[in-house]
């Protein structure tokens, strides 16, 4: 039987440390489906299609990774999926907390799908989406932090659009 997982996501930008969790579960699952969550209360700086796109370029080397995007409950896009496993990343313990009530809410609604954990390299411990935006807004150099494909995009983000400063 195919073992799938979703690994789901704002990825508002694909960062490297979230690569590095997508690389490492697809070292483990047969299929990786990375899903991008719609309807966030947080204002994106990227559209669900642009994220899409980035995360499709960066992960094109993994062959057993899709890029996907999803409304709604999580668990019902897993089950939908017929997904055994959501994969989550850990660095902190201040992911704990929220994750620890997420992963409750998700056994409690499907009892058969499994949250995995995995802890972050420590290269990204301090890495997420919103320190590179933060980076990016003062045109630092973010290319040791995000995909080339990303970096490019911050630039392009930044510079057509004065308003984001
Ligand atoms: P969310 O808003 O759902 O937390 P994110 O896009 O911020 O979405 O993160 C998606 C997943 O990637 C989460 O499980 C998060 O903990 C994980 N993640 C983000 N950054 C890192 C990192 N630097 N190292 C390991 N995991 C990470």
């Amino acid at each position: 039987m195919t073992s799938i997982a979703v690994c789901p996501g704002s990825f508002d930008p694909v960062t490297l440390g979230h690569l590095d969790i997508i690389q490492r579960g697809s070292n483990v699952f047969d299929e990786v489906i990375v899903a991008v969550l719609h309807n966030r209360n947080k204002v994106p700086l990227f559209s669900v299609e642009e994220r899409l796109e980035l995360l499709k370029k960066a992960t094109e080397h993994i062959p057993n990774v899709t890029i996907d995007s999803f409304n709604g409950l999580l668990i019902d896009y897993v089950k939908q999926k017929q997904a055994k496993a959501i994969i989550r990343g850990l660095r902190a313990v201040s992911d704990f907390e929220y994750e620890m009530q997420a992963a409750s809410i998700n056994k409690k609604l499907g009892p058969d799908v499994e949250t995995f954990f995995m802890m972050t390299s420590n290269q990204y411990s301090y890495l997420s989406s919103s320190i590179v935006k933060e980076v990016a807004k003062y045109e630092a150099d973010v290319s040791d932090i995000v995909p080339p494909v990303v970096a490019e995009a911050l630039k392009a983000k930044f510079s057509s659009s004065p308003r984001n400063k």
